[in-house]
């Protein structure tokens, strides 16, 4: 394996891993450990060339270190990716060979799923390296994080309708989610029990149809549930769904769901703000999963009562950020970067009085 290492200003470590022979391409970067060692999934993707995955993967590691920051999961932030098409390269040997090349960062680095890769391969990593994390209950790990991302959801919702109405009760409530998949499935779940109204859209019809029977939820088509007239809506499916386009047609007093990446453009923060409507930052909102894997890497090991414990203090994150937007009159999303800044700082503070 040749590995290369890549100077990137702001960055701790980033490299390059390639086996010529075999065609394998992959980066790792570290973005900062002043947290924690630097957990981020390992995605595999058909970038169009090595310089686009690099970007990528620089800029999904420095979103890990805010991510983990703000929810104060006591890791630090990283990512890593294969460039290949997980459908047709992914293989044992490519992903032994990428767990060689992940202990080569003797623990700085903590891998996990991401997109194109599974729990399974996960376990094939494992063979080759111990700095492996969110893998099956039945393996010591800790399990799908999908329902602890919709908890996690759930109760940010809470307190962005306390911040935004002067009341967290769902009764009465109309929430719109648009993703009826793994997170949005248990999110309606929570809501239901809540006693919210539920609208909700998904483009598989079956996926629809089970929330409709188990929860009385109203089917929406998935070309009109953004606009859908609501108090919340929770965008569970995909990324950059809040843009020019959607923008002028919701018709909802808060955003909260768990799709990563919602805004568009960072200005598109800036709109949603002035036209009266709380954003609650994607990467505060879906710290579930992260958090469930923080309790797996504690010393006891993975204990879900104290996972629920830590994905419930969500809620006291995002109050801490929405107020803090409140008070500088800035964006909500500006206002996570900054808090995110604001402890890593801190804790840079405190490590250098201390050496
Ligand atoms: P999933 O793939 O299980 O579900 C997504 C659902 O959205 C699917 O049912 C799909 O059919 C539906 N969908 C796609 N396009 C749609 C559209 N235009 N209109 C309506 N429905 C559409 O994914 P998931 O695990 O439930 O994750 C949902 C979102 O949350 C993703 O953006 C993911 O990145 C993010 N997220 C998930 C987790 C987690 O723990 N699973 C953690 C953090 C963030």
């Amino acid at each position: 394996m040749n590995i290369t290492e890549i100077a990137v200003p702001g960055y701790e470590r980033v490299a390059r891993a390639e086996d010529p022979e075999r065609g394998f391409t992959a980066l790792i970067a570290v973005h900062d450990t002043t947290l924690g060692p630097a957990l981020g999934g390992l995605r595999i993707w058909k970038y169009a060339s090595v310089a686009e995955a690099q970007v990528d993967v620089l800029r999904l590691a420095r979103g890990m270190t805010y991510k983990s920051a703000v929810a104060r999961t006591g890791l630090g932030g990283g990512k890593a990716v294969i460039v290949g098409d997980a459908r047709k390269d992914k293989s044992d040997a490519l992903l032994s060979w990428m767990g060689r090349f992940i202990d080569s960062f003797a623990g700085r680095y903590i891998t996990a799923e991401d997109v194109g890769t599974s729990v399974l391969d996960l376990d094939v990593i494992a063979r080759e390296t111990r700095h492996v994390a969110g893998r099956a209950r039945e393996v010591g790990g800790s399990g799908d994080p999908s329902p602890w991302t919709a908890l996690g959801t759930f109760v940010s919702m809470e307190a962005a309708l306390l911040h935004q109405t002067g009341s967290a009760a769902f009764r009465g409530r109309k929430v719109a989610i648009q993703g009826m998949g793994h997170v949005g499935y248990w999110l309606a779940r929570h809501l239901a029990e809540a006693g919210a109204q539920l609208l909700v859209a998904d483009l598989d019809p079956a996926r629809v149809e089970r929330v409709v029977k188990e929860f009385a939820a109203t089917a929406v088509p998935p070309d009109q549930i953004l606009g859908a007239e609501c108090d919340v809506l929770a965008p569970c499916a995909l990324g950059a769904v809040l843009n020019d386009r959607t923008l002028p047609n919701l018709r909802c007093k808060v955003v909260c769901g768990a799709a990563n990446n919602q805004l568009a453009e960072d200005r598109h923060g800036l709109l949603l703000k002035e036209r009266g409507i709380l954003y609650a930052p994607d990467y505060v909102v879906n710290a579930g999963g992260i958090l469930n894997i923080s309790v797996e890497l504690a010393p006891g090991g993975y204990d879900s009562a104290q996972a629920e414990q830590k994905v419930r203090g969500i809620a006291q994150s995002l109050k801490g950020v929405l107020d803090r937007a409140q008070r500088e009159g800035i964006p909500t999303a500006r206002a996570a970067d900054l808090e995110a800044q604001t402890l890593l700082a801190a804790a840079r503070g405190k490590a250098r009085a201390a050496s």
